[in-house]
């Protein structure tokens, strides 16, 4: 009976008028220490509509997927609940009776009007200026990290986030603070005309979807476009590392080096420690890490990511496909990436571990 109310509910809505031909269900914000942010869409970076007080009632139409909250009081959730004016609020922050509430239909009514007044006070713009030179928008906030755009002078940006990487001195100021474009591309603020400055991208304003570095199915490709790892492969210092580091920041993307299949998506961790807290030298395990079965018996490892990865098992993913951001999760002293390559897995254990500069090397992607 459920289920055919729920295919009536989703059939009205598709084509519904107006949001609030829902039946809405009242809840309460929980937010004790700061007011909770309404959203024009289901992603801490989409436009901040206005604020909700610790104890303020809502009215909730629907719900649909969008960012994976993990910071909120009451539950962690992807689910953000649609309010009946269109806008948006994550259900991590709502305390609301135990009854299902329906899944939004494809209609996205967002009150255009609204959007535009909140934009035109929130969203930081700015514009390139580079002179003669294109502005490159890049997959990291290094230069040396996949090239994915060229900006030419002039060109208008939405900057989202502000995130330290390589120093720049461009013709606006010298700095080592990359824009974050709405594509997740990052340009160096030394080469940005603007007039307020972005928030500082934290974990929680991370892209849903951020361009894949370029590379073909079946070809392997970089996991940390444009930095370089040391080579560090069971040393006799450290026999037991059967990986790589890649030093990094903390936010980068971090890429499936090829095609596959997401096999685990894993907090690994030492009893008693969290995989959402800085890491430590004393602290044991590789932290929040995905693990990729590819073609061939070849497995790779993506260890210390800064919190659980954007991908699920099961999933397919592409050579260059964003699996997760750099963190220092887990036995880590500094932001980086912890890369392995596994050969005749699975299972993958340190017995097929094999050194991931040669071989990335001679699969014509280097890292070292
Ligand atoms: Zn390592």
């Amino acid at each position: 009976m459920r289920k055919i109310l729920l295919v009536a509910a989703v059939f009205l809505a598709s084509f519904a008028p107006a949001v609030d031909a829902y039946a809405s269900q009242t809840a309460t914000v929980v937010s004790p220490k700061r007011p909770l942010n309404v959203r024009a869409g289901s992603a801490v970076w989409t436009t901040q509509l206005r604020t909700l007080p610790h104890g303020a009632s809502v009215a909730i139409a629907c719900q649909v997927k969008g960012q994976l909250i993990n910071q909120g009081p009451v539950r962690v959730t992807d689910q953000w609940d649609r309010l009946t004016d269109g806008s948006y609020v994550s259900d991590a922050w709502i305390r609301r009776p135990a009854t299902p509430i329906p899944a939004c239909g494809p209609a996205a009514p967002v009150a255009p009007a609204a959007v535009a007044a909140a934009a035109a006070v929130t969203t930081t713009t700015g514009t390139v200026a580079s002179g003669r030179t294109p502005l490159k928008a890049r997959t990291g906030p290094v230069h040396t990290a996949a090239l994915i755009a060229a900006l030419p002078s002039g060109t208008p940006l939405t900057l989202v986030c502000q995130q330290r990487g390589e120093n720049v001195a461009g013709s606006q100021r010298v700095t080592p603070m990359w824009d974050r474009l709405p594509e997740g591309t990052y340009v160096s603020d030394a080469y940005v005309r603007r007039t307020a400055t972005p928030p500082p991208c934290t974990a929680a304003t991370q892209p849903v979807a951020a361009p894949a570095a370029p590379a073909a199915d079946g070809a392997w490709t970089s996991p940390l476009p444009g930095f370089r790892a040391r080579p560090g492969f069971r040393t006799a210092g450290n026999p037991n590392h059967i990986g790589v580091d890649i030093m990094s920041f903390t936010g980068t993307p971090i890429h499936a080096a090829s095609a596959g299949t997401v096999v685990e998506v894993v907090c690994n961790i030492e009893a008693g420690h969290s995989c959402d807290e800085t890491g430590s030298a004393s602290i044991g395990g590789c932290g929040w890490y995905v693990k990729l079965q590819h073609a061939g018996g070849i497995s790779t490892l993506y260890c210390h990511m800064v919190r659980k990865a954007t991908v699920q098992p099961g999933q397919k993913v592409k050579a260059g496909q964003i699996l997760g951001y750099v963190g220092t999760s887990g036995n880590s002293s500094a932001p980086h990436l912890h890369f392995e390559v596994h050969i005749n897995a699975p299972p993958t254990n340190p017995q097929n571990a094999v050194d991931p500069l040669p071989f990335m090397r001679t699969h014509g992607a280097p890292i070292g």
